[in-house]
C-alpha cells in the first residue's frame, strides 16, 4: 500500500511516500520567516505553505520516479492547528485524492504523535504516551493497540510554548528549547527556585504559565549576563524535568489503584528531543521496570512520516472522506474515528 502524505499544522511542511511500513520519501522544510518574530505567525505561516507543496510535491516525485497514478491513497493532517495552514494542505491532499480517484484519509496531527513510536517499537500495554510539544502537553492512556484515551492535559501553556516564552524572556533566540538546553549546560540547576504549579493536585493535568510569570519578575530584578541565563535557563529546565517526572509517578500511581499495570511509556513530540528531559525519565522509570519509546528522528518534530503512519497502521479503521471538515481544535476519539 503506497501512500502519499501531507503535515502542515504549523511551521513545518513536510511531505512523505510511505509504502507498507517502509519510508520511500520524506521532506520537512521548516519555515524560517518566523524567527524575527519569536514566534510563528499563522499567515505567514499558510503562504509559505502553498508556496512549498507543489515544489516538495514535484522534487519527491521526480526524485522516487513513482507516478501519481501509482499512490494508493491520500493522507493529510485536517487538525488541530492553525486553521489557514491545516486548509492549504488538506485541500492540496484531497485536490490530488479527488483528481486520481484515490481515498482521501482525514488524520488528527495528535493521532500522528502518539503512534509514532508503534512505527518502531514492538509496544507493550498497558501503555502511556507522553506528548510534548510546541502546542500540546498530555498524557494518554492506551490499554491495547486500538484505544487512546486523554488522561490528562496542560490547563494553559504548552511544554514547547513554556520554553520557547522563556528563551525569550532572558534573550534567547526562537526556537528556544534548543537554546535553553545548551545554556543549561553551563548552569547551576539549583540556583533559583522556580514554582511547581499543582504540585499537590491529584490530577493528571499540568501547567506551565506560572513558572513563566516568576521567570519575567526575575528577568527585570536582574542583570540579564551570561551567568544569569545560564543558571536560569539550568534551573527552569530542571523545574520542567521534575514536574513531568512526579506527574508520570502520580499517574502510575493512580492507574495501579485501578489495577491498570503500565508496562511501557512513550515520548513523542519535538520536546522528546531534550536530553536532560530524557535521562531524568528514563531513570525513574528503569526503577520501575517500564520501558521507554522514542520516535525515531524523523518523527519526532511535526513531520508527514508520522500522519503517513497513523494512516497506514489504521487503514482499516479509518473512512474515506473527501469532505472531511479540518478543524483548528480537533481531539482523539476513541478508536481512531
Ligand atoms: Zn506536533
Amino acid at each position: 500500500m503506497l501512500v502519499f502524505s501531507t503535515e502542515t499544522s504549523c511551521d513545518e511542511t513536510s511531505i512523505c511516500l510511505m509504502k507498507d511500513r517502509e519510508i520511500l520519501e520524506h521532506f520537512v522544510f521548516s519555515q524560517d520567516i518566523h524567527a524575527k518574530f519569536g514566534g510563528v505567525v499563522p499567515e505567514l505561516a499558510s503562504r509559505s505553505h502553498l508556496e512549498k507543496l507543489q515544489e516538495i510535491t514535484r522534487f519527491l516525485l521526480n526524485k522516487s520516479k513513482i507516478k501519481l497514478s501509482e499512490i494508493d491513497f491520500f493522507s493529510a493532517t485536517c487538525g488541530p492547528g492553525l486553521i489557514g495552514s491545516l486548509l492549504v494542505g488538506s485541500t492540496f491532499t484531497k485536490a490530488l485524492a479527488l483528481s486520481l480517484r484515490k481515498p482521501f484519509i482525514p488524520i488528527n496531527h495528535l493521532e500522528g504523535h502518539v503512534l509514532s513510536t508503534s512505527y518502531n517499537n514492538n509496544i507493550l500495554y498497558p501503555h502511556l504516551v507522553l506528548l510534548l510539544t510546541g502546542g500540546h502537553t498530555q498524557i494518554y492512556l492506551m490499554e491495547n493497540d486500538k484505544k487512546i484515551v486523554l488522561l490528562g492535559e496542560t490547563l494553559d501553556d504548552a511544554i514547547g510554548e513554556a520554553f520557547d516564552k522563556t528563551a525569550k524572556l532572558i534573550g534567547l533566540s526562537y526556537p528556544g528549547g534548543l537554546e535553553i538546553e545548551k545554556n543549561a549546560r553551563n548552569g547551576d540547576e539549583n540556583f533559583f527556585n522556580l514554582p511547581h504549579p499543582l504540585k499537590h493536585e491529584d490530577s493528571f493535568n499540568f501547567s506551565f504559565s506560572g513558572i513563566k510569570t516568576h521567570v519575567n519578575i526575575l528577568v527585570k530584578k536582574n542583570v540579564l549576563d551570561k551567568d544569569f541565563i545560564c543558571n536560569l535557563s539550568a534551573s527552569f529546565q530542571k523545574t520542567i524535568s521534575k514536574i513531568i517526572n512526579e506527574k508520570i509517578k502520580k499517574s502510575l500511581i493512580k492507574l495501579e489503584q485501578d489495577n491498570i499495570f503500565i508496562k511501557s511509556l512513550s515520548v513523542v513530540g519535538g520536546v522528546s528531543n531534550n536530553k536532560y528531559i530524557k535521562e531524568k525519565l528514563e531513570n525513574m522509570l528503569t526503577l520501575d521496570k517500564i520501558e521507554v519509546y522514542y520516535p525515531i528522528e524523523e518523527m519526532m518534530s511535526d513531520n508527514a512520516a508520522m500522519i503517513a503512519w497513523a494512516s497506514i497502521r489504521n487503514f482499516n479503521d479509518k473512512k474515506n472522506d473527501l469532505f472531511f471538515k479540518p478543524s483548528a481544535r480537533m481531539e482523539i476519539k476513541n478508536n481512531f474515528t
